[in-house]
C-alpha cells in the first residue's frame, strides 16, 4: 500500500578479480560477485538512472517500487574496466565519483597508499614497528606508547596491528610525517614507483570521458581526496573548486553537479558551501536508505554494496509488493 518506496543507493569501491590477483589481501568486491549482484538488484528493484534517481531524491519523480542507484567512489581504473562494460551490457547507467588529483595528476590517494602496504603481504606488526621508529626519530612527539595506548585496538574486522598502522598513517600522525611514511612504506613494500602505479590503478580523462558520453555521471570527490571536515571553510571551498579542473578536462560544465564527500566527512561549512555552489546531490556513507522527498538532496545516505548479496546471506529488505 505504501506510496512511500525508498531508493537504496549502493557504493562500490575496488570491483576487480581479487581472489586470483596479485593484491588478494584488497577489500572489494569480486568482479564475479558484481555480475550476481547486478542480476539480483535488477530482480528486485529499479535500476534508475542517476539523472531519475536525483529526480525522485528531490521528490519529482514518484517510485512505482523500491529502486536503487549505483555509485563507485575513488575512479578506480576497475570503473572502466570491470564495470563500465557490464552496466553497458545490461544498459544501466552510474555515477562515478573520482578524485581529481587521481584522475588528472595520477597521484596515489593516502588511502590507497594505505591499502596497499597492508595488501603487500607484509606482517603488520612489522610495520607498525616501522612507524614506531618514526615516531620515536621525530621530535617533539609522544613515545610510541601513548600512540599504542589509544590506537592498538582491534576494531570491526581487522586485528589491533592492522588498525594501528592504518590510523597511525590515517590520521594519527601528523599530516607530513604520515605522507612521508606511507610514501617510505610504500616504495618499500609496493612499488618503487608511485606514479606509473598510480596510472594502472586510476581512470584517466580518456577513459572517463568515454564513460560520461556513454550516459554515466561523472561527479566531484574534491580535488586531494581529503577530510573536509578537518579543514576550515576556505580550504574547503579551494579543494572543490580545484575538482572542477577535471570536470573541465572532460568537456563537461560544472553547474549542476554532483559530489561525494571523501570519507564521508563533512560538517555545515561544507553543505553551506556546496549549497553556494549550486551543487544538485551529495552522497554520505550514512549506511541508510534514502527516503525520497525528505531527506536533504546534500545529505544522501547509502548503503556498501556489502549488505546485498551475494555476500550478505539475505536480502537485507523484505521484498515489497
Ligand atoms: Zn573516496
Amino acid at each position: 500500500m505504501s506510496s512511500h518506496h525508498q531508493l537504496d543507493v549502493v557504493m562500490y569501491h575496488f570491483v576487480r578479480p581479487i581472489e586470483q590477483s596479485r593484491w588478494p589481501g584488497i577489500k572489494g568486491l569480486e568482479a564475479s560477485a558484481f555480475d550476481t549482484q547486478l542480476d539480483y538488484l535488477e530482480a528486485t528493484y529499479d535500476v534508475l538512472t542517476p539523472k531519475d534517481a536525483i529526480a525522485a531524491l528531490r521528490g519529482d519523480r514518484p517510485l512505482s517500487r523500491r529502486s536503487c542507484l549505483l555509485t563507485f567512489d575513488d575512479g578506480y581504473k576497475d570503473h572502466f574496466t570491470h564495470v563500465f562494460p557490464r552496466l553497458q551490457e545490461r544498459n544501466l547507467k552510474g555515477i562515478f565519483f573520482p578524485p581529481a588529483c587521481a584522475a588528472l595528476d595520477r597521484h596515489m590517494l593516502d588511502v590507497n597508499k594505505i591499502h596497499f602496504i597492508l595488501a603487500g603481504g607484509s606482517d603488520p606488526k612489522q610495520l607498525g614497528n616501522l612507524i614506531d621508529e618514526a615516531v620515536r626519530a621525530h621530535p617533539g612527539l609522544p613515545a610510541p606508547d601513548t600512540f599504542r595506548d589509544e590506537h592498538h585496538h582491534a576494531f570491526g574486522y581487522d586485528t589491533a596491528d592492522v588498525i594501528y598502522v592504518k590510523r597511525m598513517l590515517q590520521h594519527a600522525l601528523p599530516s607530513k610525517l604520515r605522507r612521508t611514511l606511507a610514501d617510505d612504506l610504500f616504495a618499500q613494500t609496493v612499488s618503487s614507483d608511485a606514479g606509473s602505479f598510480a596510472d594502472d590503478l586510476y581512470c584517466n580523462v580518456d577513459d572517463l570521458r568515454e564513460m560520461h558520453e556513454a550516459g554515466h555521471m561523472i561527479g566531484s570527490h574534491g580535488n586531494a581526496h581529503v577530510w573536509l571536515d578537518r579543514m576550515n571553510a576556505d580550504d574547503q571551498r579551494a579543494d572543490i573548486f580545484n575538482s572542477f579542473r577535471l570536470f573541465d578536462a572532460i568537456g563537461m560544465p560544472n553547474s549542476n553537479f554532483t559530489f561525494c564527500y571523501p570519507y564521508g566527512s563533512y560538517n555545515q561549512e561544507t553543505l553551506s558551501c556546496l549549497e553556494a555552489m549550486c551543487c544538485v546531490a551529495a552522497f554520505t556513507t550514512k549506511p541508510e536508505s534514502a527516503t525520497p522527498g525528505s531527506d536533504g538532496l546534500l545529505e544522501i545516505p547509502r548503503l556498501d554494496t556489502n549488505v546485498f548479496p551475494p555476500r550478505a546471506q539475505a536480502a537485507p529488505f523484505a521484498m515489497t509488493a
